[in-house]
């Protein structure tokens, strides 16, 4: 049977060693069997199922949702409702997302391609920044659920793969 230590497994799969011990942490993949120094050794089975959570990653998916798809890739023969509706969830906040990056791209337009009498003390981006009333709208973040038309702290990621967002504030 072959055998992979967690180097191997990192450079297969593009995730990284100090990643693969949190997913193992949250019991997402296996504790692997140890040598009698007591290094990791992952089996074939193994190094599949980092290969469906990278990829889910990839996809945006969070990580409970991946553990609930994890689950059904192991029981065959029950019904896969559930992995289309995990699907339908992710395409939504997909469609969150670009919904407000559309109007964050309008704003950002309209800024860049203002015209001005081209001195700073005049300029239109420095102005705008200054001053949220010049802009068309509010900003949202594109946290999991923004609540509609308000200013809020969130969560920013835009592809889900930063497993330590950093704090984003508007207003
Ligand atoms: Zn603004």
């Amino acid at each position: 049977m072959k055998e992979y230590s967690i180097g191997e497994m990192s450079r297969r799969t593009g995730v990284k060693v100090t990643t693969i011990r949190y997913y193992e942490s949250r019991g997402l993949i296996p504790s692997p069997a140890r040598t009698t120094g007591g290094q990791r050794r992952y089996d074939e089975v193994g190094l599949e199922r980092l290969a469906f959570l990278r990829h889910a990653r990839e996809l945006g998916f969070e990580l409970d949702d991946i553990a609930e798809l994890m689950t059904l890739s192991e029981a065959p023969s029950e019904d896969c409702a559930p992995a289309h509706e995990i699907a339908r969830k992710q395409l939504a906040t997909v469609d969150r997302r670009i919904a407000i990056l559309t109007r964050l791209r309008k704003e950002l337009a309209r800024m860049a391609d203002a015209d001005d009498p081209g001195h700073a003390g005049k300029c239109r981006v420095i102005e705008v920044l200054g001053d949220h009333r010049l802009c068309i709208g509010p900003h949202d973040t594109w946290q999991k659920h923004p609540a509609p038309g308000k200013h809020h702290r969130g969560r920013g990621s835009l592809n889900g793969l930063n497993e330590s967002p950093l704090e984003v504030k508007t207003k």
